[in-house]
């Protein structure tokens, strides 16, 4: 059996997403090919050949595949999969590798199943559904199993040991249907949220954008924590949408979640409940997020969180 991995990457690095969908890929079992396409990607190939467990790198090299145009490269994967063969097609659960994976799917005319958290057997995969409060166990009998996997439900394999063979794929795919006009990166001095060991979350509960960086800055600044948020303080305009964690916005599972003026509402949880030591700081003692919190703290968000940063 042979498992095709969609690296993640943005030309220069390989993502440590990548890291976790070969270690789900190793539950499957297989010989594992990793896929970078990109452009002046050559070093994110070698890092790639670098993993453990990886046994074959194909690098696709193109202007083309520049900025990840989901149409350019699902075309590309379904050739690649028609041409190796390939039994599994697996990539993160990310925003790219779920605009890229469902174009696979539809071109190699198979289902896919998104967020696996779970590998059962070599074609049975647990993933969450009803925002994470029940958990379906899906069996696939497609000629080509497609999923997306969710990273932290895997422990990242080590990215380094490996010695794969590059090899270079010569087709080009362009599906003619779409250019890339531009993009607005967020400069960020925080670590990544997705691959934070510490997070501060902020909801409507700290009353602005003024207010959110006034109260947790210090707070994240002193822990070396990414920020995050609930979808009512994004919606608000207090921070960016992607800093958003939940449902819709980003799954987290940090080693320490502290959720500061966030109520707790189900699709809030469902991105952060698998976070090792959860910490809530709320003011209303019902608050929902209490029931999975390990501690929390019953109190003004505007006093409490400075008295804690000065004790840290
Ligand atoms: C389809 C769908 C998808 C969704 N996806 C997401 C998602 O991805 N992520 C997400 O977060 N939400 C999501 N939501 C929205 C979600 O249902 C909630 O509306 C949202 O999470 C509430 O955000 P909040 O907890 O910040 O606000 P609120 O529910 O208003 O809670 C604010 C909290 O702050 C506390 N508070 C207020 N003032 C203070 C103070 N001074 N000190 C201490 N505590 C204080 C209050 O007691 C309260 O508990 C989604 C909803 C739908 C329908």
């Amino acid at each position: 059996m042979s498992i095709l991995v969609i690296a993640e990457h943005n030309n220069q690095a390989l993502n440590g997403a990548t890291l976790n969908v070969v270690a789900a890929a190793q539950k499957i079992g297989g010989d594992i090919a990793v896929l970078v396409a990109g452009s002046g990607a050559q070093v994110v190939a070698d890092a790639a050949a670098k993993v453990a467990g990886v046994s074959k790198v194909l690098l696709a090299d193109n202007a083309l595949y520049a900025n990840q145009l989901a149409e350019n490269v699902a075309k590309l994967i379904a050739d690649v999969v028609k041409e190796g063969g390939y039994k599994y097609v697996l990539a993160a659960s990310t925003t790219t590798g779920k605009n890229i994976l469902p174009r696979v799917a539809a071109l190699l005319d198979v289902s896919m199943i998104t967020d696996i958290i779970s590998v059962e057997s070599a074609n049975t995969f647990k993933r969450p559904i009803y925002a994470g409060n029940a958990i379906a166990t899906v069996q696939s009998d497609e000629a080509v199993i497609i999923g997306t996997v969710r990273g932290t439900a895997f422990d990242p394999v080590a990215a380094e040991g490996g010695s794969a063979a590059v090899e270079t794929v010569g087709e080009v795919a362009d599906a003619g249907v779409s250019s890339f006009v531009n993009e607005e990166i967020v400069k960020l001095d925080r670590p990544e949220l997705t691959a934070a060991r510490i997070v501060v979350s902020g909801g409507r509960g700290v009353g602005s954008g003024e207010n959110y960086h006034k109260v947790l800055d210090p707070l994240a600044d002193k822990l070396g924590a990414a920020q995050g948020a609930s979808r009512a303080a994004v919606d608000a305009g207090f921070v960016p949408n992607d800093f958003q964690v939940g449902q819709t916005g980003k799954i987290v599972a940090p080693d320490l979640y502290m959720a500061i003026g966030i109520s707790g509402a189900i699709q809030h949880l469902a991105g952060m409940k698998d976070s090792k030591v959860i910490v809530a700081i709320n003011k209303d003692e019902e608050a929902p997020i209490n029931s999975v919190a390990d501690y929390w703290l019953v109190g003004d968000l505007n006093t409490v969180v400075p008295e804690l940063v000065s004790k840290l």
